[in-house]
């Protein structure tokens, strides 16, 4: 079956380092160690280290959220620190820690869920100005009234509601339930490294903020697995994109030449081109187009044996088999052109179609299908006894040449016997 690649495992192996660091951390940190100044140094780095790349990668959600965790994980600190050192508690700290477990849900969820659009410093100051007018008028008024702030925060308003399962006041828990649930949707309906991350590092502040005075160890711990969470998934999308076929989900043509230069002593390139897909274009819309080259791609992947596809560019895809000659591969490549051949491409209806994501996700499977369309492919197949990968390349390109000159629909092999080279439906 084929998963598109941000709904793939692998592509989420990132949380596994920013769990393991915060137990580690977790671990080796003495609770009574925390309300050293030295503790603030690690979340301050990842703070400073995460936002020079949210940054350059133009990341302004992750940028607000890495400055918002590292300050609440500073305000925390501060308030544990003085209690550790003390052994008192400050009569305002109440108030102050329940303020922040209030302000942490909503302005993650805000940033989180506000998409980025415009430019980054324009953006940057819009949210800086949203986010601090809130805090700001909240405490000019605890400065008026801070018992009527407590009791706001703190009171149980709703008796109807459950209560005893969350170890934080009603109000801050609702937030955070609200919170949580919204970035689950948008994690769950739009999967990216990044909205699995935000809803992990939400989840991972709101279990440390009831415990940071029981076990100070979780504060250093989890704040800093949450900045990781999100230094990681700013990687692993820039990764994805500089290595992935955005239309297809495929890797792309930069992914390619990495894998074919480790591809070792022994390989074979097949050079993939729908047929006639221009004319495809003028008739059914470049939109449909897209659609057929999805669908191509998902056969490439999920009919190439132990063949690795990749999107060349264009309409043009590649096979790449790993220790296999080209006449080993053969059989192979020609199932993937027949199978492609003998695909009816079942399109979606496009004149019907939602321009809402949600709408035309529930529509989906429901009717509303598009026209039935059929292509066919052409493949040049070459393997790496022609020379070094760049001509392997080429080899199988002037295959393909002779494919397309040969009618399409067909497999041609590069200095294949007679046999081979006519291995055509
Ligand atoms: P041939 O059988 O000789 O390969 O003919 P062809 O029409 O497939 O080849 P040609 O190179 O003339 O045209 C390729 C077409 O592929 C032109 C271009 O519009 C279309 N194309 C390339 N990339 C994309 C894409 O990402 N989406 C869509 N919809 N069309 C694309
Ligand atoms: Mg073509
Ligand atoms: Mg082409």
């Amino acid at each position: 079956m084929f998963l598109h690649p941000l709904r793939q495992p692998g592509h989420y192996l990132f949380i596994v380092p920013a769990a393991a660091a915060a137990l580690v951390l977790w671990q080796a940190t003495p609770g009574s160690d925390v309300g050293r100044s030295s503790q603030a140094v690690l979340p301050w780095l990842l703070a400073s280290l995460g936002c020079g790349l949210a940054l350059a990668y133009h990341r302004v959600r992750a940028l607000c959220l890495l400055l918002l965790v590292v300050t609440a994980f500073s305000l925390l600190h501060s308030e544990v620190g003085s209690w550790l050192r003390s052994g008192r508690i400050d009569p305002l700290t109440p108030l102050r820690f329940h303020a922040l477990s209030a302000w942490l849900p909503l302005l993650f969820a805000l940033h989180a869920l506000w998409p980025e659009r415009g430019r980054t410093r324009r953006e940057l100051l819009l949210r800086a100005t949203v986010t601090s007018a809130g805090p700001a008028l909240f405490v000019l008024l605890a400065a008026q009234s801070p018992q009527a702030m407590h009791d706001l925060l703190s009171d149980r308003h709703w008796g109807w509601l459950p209560a005893h399962w969350s170890r934080l006041a009603q109000l801050p828990t609702l937030l955070f339930v609200i919170a949580a649930l919204a970035l689950g949707w948008q994690a769950w309906t739009r999967p990216r490294p990044l909205h699995s991350a935000m809803l992990l590092g939400l989840l991972a502040l709101w279990w440390m903020l009831p415990r940071v005075f029981l076990q100070p160890a979780l504060l250093p711990a989890l704040s800093s697995a949450a900045l990781l969470l999100l230094i990681a998934a700013v990687l692993q999308e820039g990764f994805h994109m500089a290595f992935r076929d955005e239309l297809t989900g495929l890797p792309g043509r930069r992914a390619f030449n990495e894998y074919v230069q480790r591809a070792g002593a022994q390989y074979s390139i097949a050079m993939v081109d729908v047929d006639h897909f221009k004319i495809f274009n003028d008739t059914h819309g470049h939109d449909t187009g897209d659609d057929v080259l999805r669908l191509v791609a998902a056969r490439l992947a999920a009919v190439a044996e132990d063949g690795r596809a990749f999107r060349y560019g264009g309409e043009e895809f590649a096979l790449v088999f790993l220790d296999r000659s080209a006449a080993e591969c053969l059989d192979a490549v020609a199932a993937v052109r027949e199978d492609i051949a003998g695909s009816r491409m079942q399109l979606r209806d496009r004149s019907t179609r939602s321009r809402d994501d949600a709408t035309g996700r529930q529509r989906r499977g429901t009717g509303g299908c598009g026209p039935m369309v059929q292509v066919t492919v052409s493949i040049g197949l070459a393997d790496s006894d022609v020379g070094p990968a760049r001509q392997v390349v080429k080899a199988a390109d002037q295959a393909l040449y002779a494919a397309k000159g040969d009618g399409r629909n067909c497999v041609r092999c590069h200095r294949a016997p007679v046999a081979a080279t006519q291995a055509r439906a």
